[in-house]
């Protein structure tokens, strides 16, 4: 299994969404299982974490990108879709701008990242009493774009693993 693993491609998935959605933070929970309270500095640079998941008995390598929200503004940000296999784009159940903006995201994700992306629509932090957004209208959102939608929680957990295997999956199915 092990060499199995050695010889699977890596597949470059990045999280993206406005700076506050919980990109850092939910990379943590699947990283460590853990929620660490209060802000990362949201100019914390890029790295990424590997991870491995299964499906199916097959292993998926997954190289995953964490960002910092204001970096969409920058031209380098294409070039790094670019290369992209799956984008997990967040917005935040109790901020409105958040889940408006994910039109222009996925607007800058069709022109400039692989048609054959694997694209997961997520609205985090769905732990809060406080949402602004119902899910309905997420889930309306990912039907209009034809993108896999999940509510998360970095805090709780709820469906951060999930999220991780609907993208191997995904990828899975487009190779
Ligand atoms: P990023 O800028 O997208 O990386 O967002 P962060 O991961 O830094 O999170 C921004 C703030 O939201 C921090 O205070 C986090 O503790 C909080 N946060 C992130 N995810 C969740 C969540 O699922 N639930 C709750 N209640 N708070 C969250
Ligand atoms: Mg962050």
């Amino acid at each position: 299994a092990a060499a199995a693993a050695h010889h699977a491609p890596v597949h470059k998935t990045i999280l993206l969404g406005d700076s506050g959605v919980g990109k850092t933070s939910l990379l943590v929970q699947f990283d460590t299982g853990m929620f660490k309270a209060g802000t990362f500095s949201a100019t914390v640079g890029i790295g990424f974490t590997s991870k491995i998941v299964t499906v199916d008995e097959e292993m998926v390598k997954l190289q995953i990108w964490d960002t910092a929200g204001q970096e969409r503004f920058r031209s380098v940000t294409h070039a790094y879709y670019r290369d992209a296999h799956a984008l997990l784009l967040l917005y935040d159940v109790t901020n409105k701008t958040s889940f408006d903006n994910i039109r222009a995201w996925l607007g800058e994700i069709r022109e400039y990242a692989q048609d054959d992306v694997v694209i997961l629509l997520l609205g985090n932090k769905a732990d809060c009493e406080n949402r602004k957004i119902r899910r309905e209208e997420g889930e309306r959102l990912a039907r209009e774009y034809n993108v896999i939608f999940l509510e998360t929680s970095a805090k709780s957990g709820l469906n951060v693993d999930l999220a991780f295997t609907a993208v191997a999956r995904g990828l899975l199915a487009r190779s």
